[in-house]
């Protein structure tokens, strides 16, 4: 077969391949065709719903060729594997005007390529999927197996041979005949392996995924099926299906092959051949593709397909073969290299010397309140915590460089020690070894099995110098260069040659076994064995101590230890953008803060039955932001608290009950609230712990509501419902408490309500009777841009109004805020008590908070920023079939997934998957909503424009993949 020609492709119409199914199978409904390059195909579906593909063979495929794919099918037999449909004569396939014709069962499925994220589960599945595939291929044979394919491995390197001079680019070329040589070079090792009959093209094209993404649904087109390496299989799954693309593809490639090799067991000469033939493959695909583009020139998309090709290819340096072969051995439980022997060496410093194990870990003290933005303060923090200016770092400590996230994974784990000491130290060689060079700083010697770096010394060593074990090696030189820790040295141990002095998380399996802990080479260090924030443990331990009935943001959550304005960090130094977070409304771990509470600590923090300024101060300072009749506050802890406390003075006052809400609304977890509480998100049982005192009005949501945006009076008719309501509550004799809402509907995903509605409402509740209680534990504090208030975006003004949230930014402090008759009526039935209510700490926290709100133009901010990033995101609304609707108002966003635009269903399967990419790509945004399928953006409000961009950019890419 040639690729290339593709004249020879069928070309039958529509009606012609309908009146062959017929008359040959029985089979009638519509067709679509299927992309194919050489062959003609064709989805069938009929009228009971059955699904069939109609392939159409190249005039040149030969009948053997398929009659091997269709007994592979065949003998595989399993809803996982596409079923051959036998003609009404029961033939496997139909020779017709000069074609071959087949039909065969349609498999269900994403293809594995649309999938913008991998979970642990599907990698698993997909290396039990593939070697269960491989196992039971190993016993079937057919005549045709044996048979020349140009992606079989073991002809690539005569093909390569042949196609080379397609490639323009010479760096490119020069590499593929390394690669050619290196492999035939090892025709030994290539003649050992293993053989048996492989599906030989399990790309991403060709698995077939669930829904959720996260099991394999079966494998597809058997067009490359032979006779071959049994390792063959995995080079293209690995390389394929599983590196391309990924930002951790290695370690992604070490769960699949993990996976793979418990079902069938790889051998260890396989092993050390995959790196070498996925580059082998990936020469092969970027050739191929070259040489399309020269029959081909004007075809843009064969271009841009070689791009893709040539950057895997590249990807695939020759100088990784170590690290990933490292990583495969591991995955197989095979041994890379030995361990070092610790009988011949001697320590590197005076064996008095005393070390103490500095944390430079992102947990670290060190880099409080922004120091890790500031070197000088950073090294001061530092040389606090050393020791006559010595300690030492550990061995695969991560340290925090970056402040914003880059949208992949950043090297931020040390594969050896900084020791810290004071300049002029002398350092002696711990080994015999030889000198080789110096190399950006780093001086690189030689020992019969290993290298050994160490960077920060000086010395006159000359190039191919002998040392000895114990000989002056050099001093300790005063710290310069970008890195402005106090003086130090750092000291590496690679077997390899080429190892970064970091590497990223996903790579630490490989590197720990290539650079091993050279901690042994210095006398009395103390290693600290308090530092405990292995995230396995904190999970397990978290699972049997906490409970379980909160949910987790994430399968896989991620362990933060430390947020700085809107950024997070976790326990690795991966940076994240925090994109979800209003309850650090002013940023994460503000100093101003920080140091507002610490000072309050120092002096007084009681219960609220004394008599105390900081409450008072906070509460005259709060109600400035309200209109005049709203004067009186009670401090509570959470929002909850105060909503719990919002009906209780609602009820008091109206000597009535029963409350009216908006459906999909979240008010709070303590019994009262709950019990008006309708968000399945946040409540999941919200339909039986509501009671008949509750009535929810339908969601005003103009998008996916009962009336949609094109309605005209639409605020007017979502009205109507709260005279229903209203009337319902009269005919049984009854009266209206209050109606409570948010004036942005939050948990409903930001849906901001149609222009005058709520205003319409509060007068229909108010001359009813009722009272009307404004909700801003989520949305106020300036979040709304042009109003401090939602309520006042809305232009009503409420008789209560609840606070929380970012009225601490982080630290539980909330309040009613209510009129003086509301909280008269209250005083004349009831006392009210809250131990930690507006405690002088919280009150000083939340004073500040304010402060901070006025001196960096919070709520200004929170208008153009928001404002910038919805006009972003409602550019994603005609890009892509999935983005049903963008809601919200300044920084309070949703964006509404939706498995198409004209059914409008939610889609949170999708949603999920697309916020899980997002935080592979180190951005923190999440489903909400009664579907699931809204994704929250509700940042901190020092978010910038350049975050903006950022964000919807990384969607953007997201989006693309998922709906390519
Ligand atoms: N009201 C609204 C609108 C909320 O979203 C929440 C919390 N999500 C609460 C009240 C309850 O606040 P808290 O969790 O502080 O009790």
């Amino acid at each position: 077969m040639i690729e290339g020609t593709k004249s020879t492709s069928p070309n039958f119409t529509q009606q012609n391949a309908l009146l062959v199914l017929e008359t040959y199978w029985n089979i009638s409904g519509t067709l679509k065709p299927l992309d194919s390059f050489l062959d003609q195909n064709f989805l069938v579906k009929t009228e009971n719903g059955n699904k069939y593909v109609l392939k159409i063979a190249n005039i040149e495929t030969h009948d053997e060729e398929l009659d091997l794919q269709n007994k592979a099918l065949i003998f595989l037999e399993s809803n996982e594997i596409p079923k051959v449909i036998q003609t009404l004569s029961g033939e496997e396939m139909l020779f017709y005007k000069s074609h071959w014709w087949r039909v065969l069962s349609f498999l269900d499925g994403k293809m594995l390529s649309v999938i913008p994220y991998h979970s642990d589960e599907l990698l698993y599945n997909i290396g039990k999927f593939s070697a269960n595939l491989s196992n039971k291929l190993v016993s079937f044979s057919h005549p045709s197996a044996k048979r020349f394919i140009q992606w079989d491995l073991q002809y690539a390197t005569t093909l390569l041979k042949n196609w080379v001079h397609f490639i323009k680019d010479e760096n490119i070329k020069s590499e593929i005949l390394a690669i050619v040589e290196n492999i035939e070079n090892k025709s030994e090792e290539l003649n050992n392996l293993r053989k048996s009959i492989i599906h030989a093209d399990l790309t991403r094209y060709n698995l077939l995924i669930n829904e959720e993404g996260t099991d394999v649904n079966g494998v597809i087109d058997f067009g490359d099926i032979c006779y071959s390496w049994s390792i063959g299989e995995l080079v293209v799954l690995l390389l394929e299906s599983i590196i391309t693309e990924s930002t951790t593809p290695f370690l992604d490639a070490y769960k699949v092959l993990k996976s793979f090799h418990t079902i069938f067991p790889i051998y260890e000469n396989e092993v050390r051949l995959l790196y070498p033939l996925m580059q082998l493959r990936s020469a092969i695909i970027v050739s191929a593709s070259a040489r399309q583009m020269s029959l081909d020139p004007e075809n843009e998309y064969v271009k841009k397909q070689y791009l893709v090709d040539k950057k895997v290819f590249s990807s695939l340096q020759s100088s990784q073969n170590l690290f990933a072969t490292t990583m495969f051995m591991a995955a197989c439980g095979f041994q890379m290299f030995n361990k070092i022997k610790l009988d011949d060496f001697s320590f590197i410093l005076n064996e008095k010397t005393q070390l103490p194990l500095i944390d430079i870990s992102p947990i670290s003290d060190i880099y409080d309140d922004g120091a890790f933005l500031n070197d000088k303060i950073l090294k001061n923090n530092i040389d606090n915590y050393l020791d006559n200016g010595v300690g030492f770092t550990e061995y695969l400590t991560p340290c925090l460089q970056t402040v914003e996230p880059t949208g992949s994974e950043l090297e931020t784990i040390l594969l050896g020690n900084y020791v810290f000491l004071s300049k002029n130290t002398e350092v002696f060689s711990p080994f015999d070894m030889i000198f080789l060079r110096i190399e950006n700083g780093k001086s690189i010697f030689k020992t019969s099995y290993f290298f050994f770096y160490i960077r920060g010394i000086y010395h006159t060593l000359q190039e191919n110098q002998d040392i000895s074990k114990g000989d002056t090696l050099g001093f300790v030189e005063q710290s310069n260069g970008n890195l402005n820790f106090p003086n130090h040295i750092f000291m590496q141990i690679d077997k390899s040659g080429n190892a970064p002095e970091k590497c990223k998380p996903s790579g630490v399996l490989a590197w720990k076994i290539i650079c091993e802990n050279p901690a042994f080479l210095l006398p009395n260090y103390a290693i600290n064995e308090t530092i405990s924030n292995n995230k396995e443990t904190l999970f397990h331990k978290r699972e049997s101590l906490i409970q379980q009935s909160q949910e987790y943001y994430y399968k896989n959550p991620i362990n933060l230890v430390r947020g700085w304005k809107q950024y997070l960090y976790d326990e690795n130094g991966q940076v994240y953008l925090d994109a979800i977070n209003n309850v650090a409304h002013v940023g994460h771990s503000h100093p101003k803060i920080s140091s507002s509470a610490c000072k309050q600590f120092k002096k007084l923090n009681t219960n609220a039955r004394f008599l105390y300024k900081e409450n008072i101060e906070y509460a005259e300072k709060i109600l400035k932001y309200f209109p005049p009749s709203l004067q009186t506050i009670f401090f509570t802890c959470t929002g909850s608290e105060a909503n719990d406390l919002a009906l209780r003075l609602a009820r008091c006052y109206t000597n009535e009950n029963d409350i009216i809400v908006i459906d999909g609304e979240y008010h709070g977890n303590t019994t009262a609230v709950d019990e008006i509480s309708t968000c399945l998100m946040d409540n999941p049982t919200a339909s039986k712990s509501k009671r008949s005192f509750t009535h929810p009005l339908i969601q005003p949501n103009i998008f996916r509501g009962k009336y949609r945006e094109n309605e005209e009076n639409v605020a007017e008719l979502y009205a109507q419902d709260v005279e229903e309501k209203i009337n319902e509550i009269h005919s049984e004799n009854r009266g209206v408490a209050a109606f409570i809402s948010e004036s942005l509907l939050g948990s409903g995903g930001g849906v901001e309500m149609p222009k005058t509605y709520l205003k319409k409402v509060y007068e229909k509740v108010k001359n009813a009777g009722g009272v009307c209680i404004a909700d801003e534990v989520q949305i106020g504090f300036g979040r709304m841009g042009t109003h401090f208030w939602g309520f006042e975006k809305e232009d009503v003004l409420p008789d209560i109004v609840t606070i929380g949230k970012p009225m601490g930014n982080g630290y539980p402090i909330a309040a009613v805020v209510t009129t003086k008759e509301i909280a008269q009526a209250y005083k004349e039935k009831y006392t009210y008590f809250n131990t930690y209510s507006g405690n002088a700490v919280a009150c000083q926290i939340a004073s500040t908070v304010l402060d901070i709100i006025e001196e960096e133009k919070l709520q200004k901010k929170a208008f153009s920023v928001g404002g910038f990033l919805k006009q972003e995101l409602e550019k994603l609304i005609p890009e892509f079939e999935c983005i049903g609707a963008v809601y919200g108002f300044s920084m309070y966003l949703g964006v509404d997934i939706v498995l198409d635009k004209k059914s409008r269903k939610p889609d949170s399967k999708k949603a999920l998957l697309i916020c899980e990419a997002m935080k592979k790509m180190g951005i923190i945004i999440y489903p909400t909503g009664d579907y699931y399928n809204i994704l929250k953006i509700k940042p901190p409000l020092c978010f910038t424009k350049e975050n903006a961009v950022f964000l919807v950019d990384k969607l953007r890419e997201i989006l693309i993949q998922l709906e390519n």
